[in-house]
Parts: structure tokens; C-alpha cells; sequence
């Protein structure tokens, strides 16, 4: 089984439908509304241990009654929640618009998760006992760091998703083992709107880098080797929330269980496929003998 500690945010996701997202200033009627607990990473966390991972959450929820669900909805997936804190904080929330096409807006309100600003006693342990370290950008970039270092210290993979897009500084990059953007978040790190001019320009900075692509499926770029586009399988979409985190989640179990990058790139497609048919973040995720068989 692969180790996975996931240091990230945790939201609930407040998600209504709509058949088109409104233009500033407009007023749409929603068809429906949903909560649904959330986070990229939390995400990744339900996402990793469906996939067959065994994994921990480094974060915070609030003293609230998402926070408890939240909690309980990372347990029942059978995410290790002791190093997630209950703090005096309302819990984080994003704020969801889907619309018909499967395609979505979100504002995230970070709440809980912007107290969790350092590395407490224990994390460390923590990280240093996993295979690896998922990161997202949901939480203060000084605790992203510090994970990130304290991973490198212990030899343990870094996987970074770089979201919300913002510059990340050489200290993380450094610390970086692979590096997941999408294509508009390798565009916004680079100034490149080519992925593939992109990722090789990300090389720069890290020795790996995989852009997804949505339904094209993701391009893999590392030192040393010609980059590859690996395919996505040719599913109907109906919510595409979380269909990176759950890319990442299974990237991280396949590479953790050695499988070779092109292979463990089109079982985690094959997880996101599955995600995006099915609407919902977390809800939506795959568990590891739907991936098997969608993967064969
Ligand atoms: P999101 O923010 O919606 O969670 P993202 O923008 O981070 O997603 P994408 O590049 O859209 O990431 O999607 C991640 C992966 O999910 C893709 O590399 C692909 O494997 C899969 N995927 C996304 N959309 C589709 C689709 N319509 N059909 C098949 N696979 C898809």
C-alpha cells in the first residue's frame, strides 16, 4: 500500500445548478443546490485512499457543523484525521456554479484553513513516515513550504497542484518533486499558453511536470526524456469539480506502487473519467476496482 500524507484544505463545497453560470450583475435561477464537502485537499485525500491509498490529512475544519461533517465524510473514505484540527474558525467553504455543459465556477473562502500557517509537533513525524506528500495552494503558502521541506529532509515524494494559480516561490519549487498544473495554471506560472512550451519551461524549476489536460487527457515532461501526451478516455462529462484532484489522488497510488509514469498517468485518466461522469467533488471519486476496470 502507498503512504500518502495530504498537507491541504478542507471546504465544504456549497454547489448550486444552473444551465448557464451568471455574467457580473446577473441574477440566474439555480435548478438545484447542493452541499457537498470539498476541498482540493481533502479531495485529494478521498481520492488517494479510494484509489487504494493509505492516507493521513494534515489541515483544519471549523468548530462548526461542516467541520463535523467534514471530518466524518474524510473518515467514512478512510482518511486518518488525527493530525486534522478543530479550530475557532467557521470551516472553509467554496461556492460552486455548474452549469449544464459540466463546466464550473468557484470563490473559495478559506476560513479554518487559514490557520493552518506552520507545520505543530507531529506533522513532521507524519510526513517523514509517508511515500508521499500531496500540496495544493489552499492554505498559507508558509505551511506549504514547511511541508514541503520537511518531505524533502525525509526523502519523501512532493506532488505539488499549484491552485489557485499564484507565483510560487524557488524555496517551494525546490522542494518540488512533480508539479501538476492545468493548462491554464501552467499558463499563468510560465506565460505560455502551449502546454507543451510550458511544462519544458517549468523544467526549469522542477524535475517533473504534468499538465492535464481535461479531456485531452495530460502531458508528461521531466528531465531527460522527450515529453508525452498521455490520453484521456472519451467519456460525457457531467461535472468536472474535482477531476484534478482525483488525477492527482490516483497519480499518487500508481507512482507510489511503482508502476511506470505512462501507466500510472492513464490509470489516474481512467479515475478522472470516472469522476467527471458522475457529478460532485469527493462524491464523485472512483474506488480502485471501478479504476481497475475501467483502466483494462
Ligand atoms: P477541476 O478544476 O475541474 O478539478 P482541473 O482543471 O484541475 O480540474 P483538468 O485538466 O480539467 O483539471 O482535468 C484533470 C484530468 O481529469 C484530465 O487530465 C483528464 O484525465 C480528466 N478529465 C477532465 N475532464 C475530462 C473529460 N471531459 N473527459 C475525460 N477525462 C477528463
Amino acid at each position: 500500500m502507498t503512504d500518502i500524507v495530504v498537507l491541504g484544505s478542507t471546504n465544504m463545497d456549497l454547489v448550486a445548478y444552473v444551465e448557464k453560470a451568471p455574467q457580473r450583475g446577473e441574477t440566474v435561477t439555480g435548478r438545484e443546490f447542493r452541499t457537498i464537502p470539498g476541498g482540493k485537499g481533502a479531495n485529494q485525500a478521498v481520492a488517494a485512499a479510494r484509489a487504494g491509498g493509505t492516507v493521513s490529512v494534515i489541515g483544519a475544519v471549523g468548530n462548526d457543523s461542516f467541520g463535523t461533517r467534514l471530518r466524518s465524510t474524510l473518515e467514512h473514505s478512510g482518511v486518518n484525521t488525527d493530525h486534522l484540527r478543530t479550530v475557532e474558525s467557521p470551516s472553509g467553504t467554496a461556492h460552486i456554479v455548474v452549469d449544464d455543459e459540466g463546466g464550473n465556477a468557484i470563490v473559495v473562502v478559506p476560513g479554518a484553513n487559514g490557520t493552518v500557517d506552520h507545520l505543530v509537533p507531529g506533522d513532521e513525524v507524519l510526513i517523514a513516515s509517508g511515500d508521499a506528500l500531496l500540496l495544493q495552494l489552499e492554505i498559507p503558502l508558509a505551511a506549504v513550504v514547511a511541508g514541503a521541506r520537511a518531505a524533502r529532509a525525509h526523502g519523501v515524494r512532493t506532488i505539488l497542484t499549484p491552485a489557485p494559480a499564484q507565483p510560487l516561490p524557488p524555496e517551494l519549487l525546490a522542494a518540488t518533486d512533480l508539479l501538476v498544473p492545468n493548462e491554464h495554471e501552467a499558463a499563468a506560472l510560465t506565460g505560455r499558453t502551449d502546454p507543451r512550451e510550458a511544462a519544458l519551461a517549468l523544467l526549469d524549476t522542477v524535475p517533473a511536470v504534468v499538465v492535464t489536460l481535461g479531456a485531452a487527457g495530460s502531458l508528461y515532461a521531466a528531465h531527460g526524456t522527450e515529453p508525452v501526451t498521455v490520453p484521456a478516455p472519451r467519456v460525457t462529462a457531467v461535472d468536472s469539480t474535482g477531476a484534478g484532484d482525483t488525477f492527482v489522488g490516483a497519480l499518487a497510488v500508481a507512482l507510489g506502487e511503482d508502476r511506470p509514469v505512462r501507466e500510472a498517468l492513464a490509470w489516474a485518466a481512467a479515475a478522472a473519467a470516472l469522476s467527471v461522469q458522475r457529478p460532485g467533488a469527493s462524491a464523485s471519486m472512483p474506488y480502485r476496482s471501478e479504476i481497475e476496470k475501467r483502466y483494462t
